[in-house]
């Protein structure tokens, strides 16, 4: 879990952030303006700031200047070459243009958090403890061996917990896009991680789109 603050002019934009971050285990608090954004960065000590560029009273380079030590990812409406440039130059982490789907927002978060060692290690589900790093995997108790394959797959579904992802998603998020399987591989997967943690009610399927897993 890390702190998030969202800055983000637009109330409805800033809302469907904070409720995808919050799902997947993050805190975020949330500000307007420029100098609410500074103001917060300096109260509030985030981990990460996302940072949208056309803010009513101060534009989003004016405040990454003077924000400090922490990592920014940019989001913005903003997509010219030019913008993305300057604001990668300007020391971000990341930028990620509007519209963007959610889980994109959650994966690119979730690499600067790793970048900063502050991603999370540890995920506990009822008596299963998944420990990331170690790649070791914990059933009341007992370790319980998964393949390469499971594991990345089950790493996607903690990491974007309570958001459904489609089978192509978890394909391409857990495997890479060079994997070659299709929807059923991922259903066979799905299968086998439910039966060998005995998470059948956590790992939900979505009709006829794929999965989410529910904390
Ligand atoms: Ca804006």
């Amino acid at each position: 879990m890390a702190d998030i603050l969202i800055v983000e002019d637009e109330p409805s934009i800033n809302e469907l952030m904070k409720r995808t971050l919050t799902m997947t285990g993050h805190r975020c608090c949330q500000a307007y303006t420029g100098r609410e954004a500074l103001r917060a960065a300096k109260q509030e000590r985030p981990d990460i700031v996302l940072l949208d560029i056309n803010l009513p009273d101060m534009d989003g380079f004016q405040v990454m200047a003077q924000i400090g030590t922490i990592p920014v990812i940019y989001v913005t409406a903003r997509d010219e070459v030019t913008d993305r440039v300057r604001g990668l130059n300007s020391g971000a982490e990341d930028y990620i243009v509007k519209p963007f789907a959610m889980e994109e927002l959650v994966a690119r978060v979730q690499v600067v958090l790793r970048r900063f060692h502050r991603e999370e290690k540890i995920f506990v589900i009822d008596d299963v403890r998944v420990d990331v790093e170690r790649h070791r995997v914990t059933r009341a108790g007992e370790d319980v061996e998964l393949t390469n394959r499971e594991f990345e797959l089950l790493r996607v579904l903690l990491v974007n917990r309570n958001i459904a992802l489609s089978r192509t998603q978890l394909l391409d998020l857990a495997w890479g896009m060079d994997f070659f399987g299709d929807d059923r591989t991922v259903d066979v997967h799905i299968q086998r991680i439910r039966k060998k943690l005995g998470l059948e009610n956590y790992i939900r399927t979505v009709f006829k789109y794929g999965y989410r897993l529910e904390i």
